[in-house]
């Protein structure tokens, strides 16, 4: 391998990161990881931090879970890689299969179609709704419905239905038909609302709005996070979801849960979808189903969707979608492991707990230092802070305040996650109550230094 000067050199010379300016690096050199065990990370200069921010929103089990690495490395030997389309299959995939269905089994969903990520499985489900209604002879049924602030990955579809500028700006036009309501945020709504009961009422009813000024008969889906995630941890009220759910099911629409961070226990609920008792008809999960070890994921179709295509006598159901790395032998084997882990570690419930104390920890902050404007949490480890310059106007502080908390709390032993005004926490599901109190504590010095 090459040492160390060499790589910090040369991060940037023949590279691009995802989601940063190709210059930034230049000015900015990034953190190099080399190493990482249980939650915490080690940096090129040997400095460890816990993790407060799981990888993506992903290494839900840690970083040292050996079940999950000898099921990988187990699956090279045997299989390492054999397609699944049109008449062959592998042992894996059905197996994975069959875990999801019940794993799925409380909300409705039996039905897996394999993808390499979170981007590939809204792809599917967009496309695959249009196809659903299609199969049922209503053709017209081909626009989408979503929130702004909501986030789907940054595929053609996915963006499309994205709701901040940020991913759309400069990769417009986009797909046609595809129309954002207002996220369910009281801290920030055009109708000034600030109690979450009363605003979920209000987007209800533009919710109805929208859809008889568009015509129901030319929606094919509502796509949802059941907690908007890189929108910056905003969870709706209670009410929210199950009247999005209703509306839509009078009206034909098809529900889609994006549950690609909310799946597999990160909000304390087995599902987002569970968190809030509903059945959606797809559900988008990838990230934490191989616990970031392998790029994978699954769609999840309900029983009654998986119907209309399973009984089609017209051969308008043949499915004219899907990856090369779609039911990937290794990627299957990976998530068979951590399905495992994770019913066995429990982890749902350690994230309740954990999120809880950080909750209450955030709240803390909050109470010590005004750049603190808004604390969200209260679902599992899916927590921000919203920083602004002045409580009374609510005014985004410069980037450098966030650039300086989190490098002086990195310092202090934690890595947090910066996006726009928000500091993000997702840590590992497995972290424990000391870990918990060490991002605490690196964050109190993060805005110590400011
Ligand atoms: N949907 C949601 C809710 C996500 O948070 C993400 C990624 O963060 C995606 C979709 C896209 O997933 P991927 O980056 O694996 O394509």
């Amino acid at each position: 391998t090459r040492d160390e000067n060499f790589l910090k050199a040369n991060n940037a010379r023949h590279l691009w990161h995802p989601m940063t300016h190709p210059a930034d690096h230049h000015k900015n050199p990034p953190t190099i990881v080399t190493a990482a065990e249980g939650v915490r990370i080690t940096d090129i200069d040997g400095h460890q931090v816990v993790d407060g921010v799981g990888g993506l929103w992903n290494v839900n089990l840690g970083y040292s879970c050996q079940p999950v690495k000898d099921a990988i490395s187990a699956q090279l030997d045997t299989l390492p890689y054999y397609s699944i389309f049109r008449g062959t299959s592998n042992d894996k995939v059905i197996e994975l299969a069959e875990e999801l269905k019940d794993f799925f089994a409380p909300d409705g969903l039996s039905r897996a179609f394999y993808t390499s990520g979170g981007g590939d499985s809204v792809e599917t489900a967009l496309r695959l709704a249009r196809q659903y209604h299609k199969i049922k002879g209503e053709p017209g049924r081909v626009k989408f419905l979503s929130l702004k602030k909501g986030y789907h990955g940054t595929h053609f579809g996915g963006a499309s239905v994205n709701g901040n500028a940020n991913f759309r700006t400069m990769y417009e036009p986009l797909l046609p038909g595809c129309f954002h309501l207002t996220a369910p945020y009281p801290y920030r709504n055009p109708f000034n609302e600030t109690d979450p009961a009363k605003l979920a009422q209000l987007i209800l009813a533009e919710l109805e709005d929208e859809i008889a000024f568009q015509g129901a008969g030319t929606i094919a889906a509502f796509i949802m996070e059941p907690i908007l995630g890189a929108g910056g941890v905003i969870p709706p009220h209670e009410s929210f979801m199950p009247g999005v759910a209703e509306i839509c099911r009078r009206n034909g629409i098809l529900l889609i849960a994006d549950e690609v961070i909310t799946a597999f226990g990160r909000t304390g609920a087995w599902s987002g979808s569970r968190l809030w008792g509903l059945k959606p008809d797809f559900m988008a999960t990838a990230k934490a189903i191989t616990n970031g070890y392998f790029p994978f994921g699954a769609l999840m179709i309900a029983d009654h969707v998986a119907e209309v295509f399973e009984k089609d006598e017209t051969g308008k159901a043949a499915i004219g979608h899907g990856y090369t790395y779609s039911g990937h032998p290794v990627g299957a084997a990976a998530a068979l492991a951590c399905l495992a882990e994770t019913r066995r570690l429990n982890v749902a419930e350690n994230a309740a707990a954990r999120g809880r104390e950080l909750h209450e920890g955030l709240l803390a902050l909050q109470a010590k230092y005004d750049a603190i404007g808004d604390v969200r949490g209260g679902h599992g480890l899916m927590l921000a802070l919203e920083l602004v310059s002045d409580r009374k106007t609510k005014a985004a502080p410069d980037k450098a305040v966030a650039a300086k908390i989190q490098t002086a709390a990195y310092q202090a032993g934690a890595m947090i996650r910066v996006s726009g005004p928000n500091i993000i926490l997702s840590p590992p599901l497995v972290l424990t109550s000391a870990d918990a109190q060490v991002i605490l504590s690196a964050l109190d010095a993060g805005f110590r230094a400011l």
